[in-house]
């Protein structure tokens, strides 16, 4: 019982035959090998073994006790027939004081938490850590064939550099992710994803329009529904500056919100404010009354009913008398087809924002990576379910 519980701790070859440990040291388990006939790795040939050494390496962990060590005899052995001569190290993958199978669990523990922590609890350099997870993990990625994709940008360093990724709307996976967000950027990224494209969900930027269609030209392009509604919340968000509302009232965060939520959503005391906003000015009162029809448009169902209730939002607001809401319009119309798709589309950003959270949470818990390529692979590790 205890020696198949000591072998489960210590996953090892057959071969192995695990000796209990002293007093002095109940976490290092000296490990007895059966005799091998140990072949040259150049010629085959037979193998003599001329020294030997008595080493330790870290091979597991355990609650209380903390990283379990095994101790055992490394020969090295000479080619009887090419005089070659090598340590032998039974494919345990020795490499200074640990073994592979360690390296790796060590390596796992690290997803969804900072190298740093880990290093911590497993009482092990911080740049040791580091080396064994930007080595074995890029091998735990799985490469998902999708069929439908959201791309969008994000921040490298506090909105100054960009990077772009694709990510399954599916299963929220990353898929692949590139620095910079212009044309030629949006296309190498969208030419790394694999499967057969159906959708591709994006913001209103042209150079993602114009990257989708030169990449996967049958796949129909949906805008992203969140981003519509955010030209109006933020033109209501500017307009409310330029009155220099927010200052006055030491709570612009509380009108920005107000407005930009349903009013049905608001409370009777809430609605008076939005009331009395619109009231004193203009342009305010009109971005807010289109993007209540706006919202009607977007729950259409049918492509017929979506492009009724949208020609009839466009016929309302394309020559408004406010300048905001026209230019609004204005966006809408160069986008008419694409819309038409978004509106009834079932994907959004909706899974693109639970992403994004992700990405915020994992920079943060990084202070900055250095180096983009492993922020990448971070992100690709810990994204999807
Ligand atoms: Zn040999």
């Amino acid at each position: 019982m205890y020696t198949k519980f000591i072998k489960l701790m210590l996953p090892l070859p057959s071969f192995f035959e695990i000796d209990l440990p002293s007093e002095e040291e109940p976490n290092v388990f000296p490990v007895k090998i059966a005799p091998q006939t140990i072949p040259c790795p150049i010629c085959q040939g037979a193998t003599v073994c001329h020294d030997r050494s008595r080493r330790r390496f870290r091979h597991g962990y355990a609650w209380h006790i903390g990283v379990l060590w095994i101790e055992l005899f490394i020969p090295r052995q000479r080619c009887k027939n090419c005089g070659f001569t090598f340590v032998f190290d039974y494919g345990l993958g020795l490499f200074h004081s640990s073994t592979e199978s360690f390296r790796r669990e060590i390596t796992k523990r690290c997803h969804g938490r900072s190298i740093a922590d880990v290093a911590r609890e497993y009482a092990l350099p911080y740049t040791t850590v580091e080396r064994w997870f930007y080595m074995y993990a890029p091998e735990d990625i799985v490469e998902e064939n999708a069929k439908h994709i959201c791309v969008d940008e994000f921040a490298l360093r506090k909105g100054h550099n960009y990077a772009t990724s694709a990510l399954n709307a599916e299963t929220g996976k990353i898929l692949a992710i590139v620095p910079h967000r212009d044309q030629d950027a949006i296309e190498s990224l969208l030419k790394k994803v694999t499967g057969s494209i159906q959708t591709a969900v994006s913001d209103f930027a042209a150079a993602m329009a114009g990257a989708i269609k030169s990449v996967f030209p049958t796949a129909i392009h949906v805008l992203d529904r969140f981003h519509l509604v955010q030209f109006f919340t933020d033109a209501l968000q500017r307009r409310r500056r330029y009155l220099n509302d927010a200052k006055k009232h030491h709570k612009s965060r509380f009108i920005d919100r107000c407005l930009a939520r349903k009013p049905e959503e608001l409370t009777e005391e809430e609605r008076g404010f939005v009331r009395e906003w619109l009231r004193e000015d203009y342009h305010t009162q009109h971005i807010y009354q289109a993007l209540n029809p706006m919202r009607y448009v977007l729950k259409a169902t049918t492509e017929t009913q979506a492009e009724k209730r949208l020609k009839a939002w466009l016929k309302r607001y394309q020559f408004h008398t406010s300048g905001v809401v026209s230019k609004i319009a204005k966006t809408v119309i160069a986008h008419e087809k694409a819309m038409i798709h978004t509106i009834i589309s079932p994907f959004s950003n909706g899974i693109m924002e639970g992403t994004n959270n992700k990405i915020k949470l994992i920079k943060r818990r990084g202070f900055g990576y250095r180096n983009d390529d492993r922020l990448f692979l971070r992100l690709r590790l810990e994204t999807g379910h």
